[in-house]
């Protein structure tokens, strides 16, 4: 990794995250610019890098499971430039009072919480039945919606104590869209996505991303924060010099926190071995109960069963999520997004809108909730849009 001196560089992008390195690829394949990337990490990848684990040969992605899916053919044909992709589907599983339940919610789920053997058809008429209590109700939040969604004994086992550890806030004060994002099927389709494409990169996901900046007119600059006045690519020098910005920094951050902070979820990951070939059977092992204090354990092993040749056969690891809300030097996950924080970012967009040589991307950027595959998508809009109009 390399560095532009100032004056040779004519775009600086701040992250070398997804949507970072998007517009890096874009602005070296449409124009003949020369980009900066930094990134305060000592890697490329943003959330989405992940590393190989001596151990047990595993790759583990470090800011939390990654799983590639999308059902837009522009994006998918441009990642698969760059990367082939496995045929992993994605399929989680959820432990309720000492049983195994396939998620997400789906025929199988119902007929074996109910111990019966239910058609789609009275599965259906049951879930009615037992969300017959919000008839008429139009579901404003998490509460209301997941009891709409699959009626109360299954919101009570599956969604009301896995929430409450996600989010530590009650679900009748969280918007109803985040359990929206989980479907519900009565046939037993126990796909996670819903989406025409999904897989995971080949060769792992930081060596798609090198391929996507692997250009001589790409430099980057790691373990380089923005705010250092120390190191050349600062805020300062470059907002006097008007060279073009791309930042997706926490935008709050990018002002200084001047009308407040915004609010996020992060996540601690606990690492536990076992002298195992495979401890859970499946990759996702989601824990619905209040007793078991972390949300979910990730058993990467088991995303990549094509590589079973270069893994341990007797070694597996497995880390455990736990969620809380993010104190000011944690990394910031899940942007919280109460009515407050839409009202602040609001704000903080209409004061990015006057800094006229920097454009802001990408999940810290536009406090959204993005995937990966939205995070592609916008970036290659913005370079369009906005980064293109800035470098002529
Ligand atoms: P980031 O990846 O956050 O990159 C921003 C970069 O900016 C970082 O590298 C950061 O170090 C850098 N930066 C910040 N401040 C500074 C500074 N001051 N100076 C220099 N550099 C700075 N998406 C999916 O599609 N599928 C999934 O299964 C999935 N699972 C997820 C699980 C978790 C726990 C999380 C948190 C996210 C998940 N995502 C998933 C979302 C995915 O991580 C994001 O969509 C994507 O990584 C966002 O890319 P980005 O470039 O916007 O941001
Ligand atoms: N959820 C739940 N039980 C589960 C899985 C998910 O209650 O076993 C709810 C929870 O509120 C979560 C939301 O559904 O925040 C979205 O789940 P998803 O798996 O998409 O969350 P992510 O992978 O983004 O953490």
């Amino acid at each position: 990794m390399s560095s532009f001196t100032f004056d040779e560089a004519d775009i600086v992008i701040v992250g070398a995250g997804l949507f970072g390195l998007t517009i890096a690829q874009q602005v070296v394949e449409h124009t003949f610019a020369r980009v900066q990337i930094i990134d305060i990490r000592n890697h490329i990848g943003g959330n989405a890098y992940s590393y190989f684990d001596d151990e047990t040969g595993a790759e583990i992605h470090k800011y939390g499971a990654h799983l590639f899916h999308t059902s837009s053919k522009v994006v998918w044909d441009y990642v698969n430039r760059f990367t082939k992709f496995t045929h992993y589907t994605h399929r989680v599983f959820a432990t309720h009072s000492g049983v195994v339940y396939p998620l997400p919610i789906n025929l199988g789920t119902i007929n074996q919480f109910f111990n019966k053997s239910y058609t789609p058809e009275q599965a259906k008429r049951l879930i009615e039945q037992q969300a017959g209590e919000l008839a008429g109700k139009n579901p404003e939040n998490l509460n209301d919606k997941g009891i709409s969604l699959i009626g109360r004994p299954l919101y009570e086992a599956f969604i009301k104590n896995y929430t409450a550890k996600q989010w530590q806030t009650d679900p009748s004060e969280l918007p109803a869209d985040i359990i929206t994002r989980l479907p519900v099927r009565f046939n037993y389709d126990n796909r996670y996505f819903k989406d025409t494409w999904e897989g995971l990169p080949v060769d792992g996901y930081t060596a798609w991303f090198k391929r996507m900046i692997d250009h001589d007119r790409i430099r980057v600059s790691l373990q380089t924060d923005f705010f250092d006045e120390n190191q050349p690519f600062n805020k300062d020098t470059l907002n006097s010099s008007g060279k073009p910005v791309v930042y997706t920094g926490p935008i709050d951050k990018y002002f200084d926190y001047c009308l407040g902070q915004l609010q996020w979820r992060t996540v601690d990951f606990k690492e536990v071995r076992y002298d195992e070939a495979d401890h859970f059977g499946c990759p996702v092992m989601n824990f619905s109960d209040a007793d078991v204090p972390y949300t979910r354990a990730i058993e990467f092993k088991n995303f990549n069963p094509e590589r079973q040749d270069s893994m341990n056969p007797s070694k597996t690891v497995v880390w455990q999520e736990y969620s809380r809300f993010a104190e000011p030097d944690d990394e910031p996950y899940y942007p919280i997004n109460t009515h407050e924080d839409k009202l602040l970012y609001q704000q903080y967009m209409q004061l990015s809108q006057s800094e006229n040589n920097t454009v802001f991307g990408g999940r810290l950027g536009t406090y959204k909730y993005y995937d990966m595959h939205q995070v592609i998508a916008t970036a290659l809009h913005s370079f369009e849009h906005e980064v293109k109009l800035l470098l002529h």
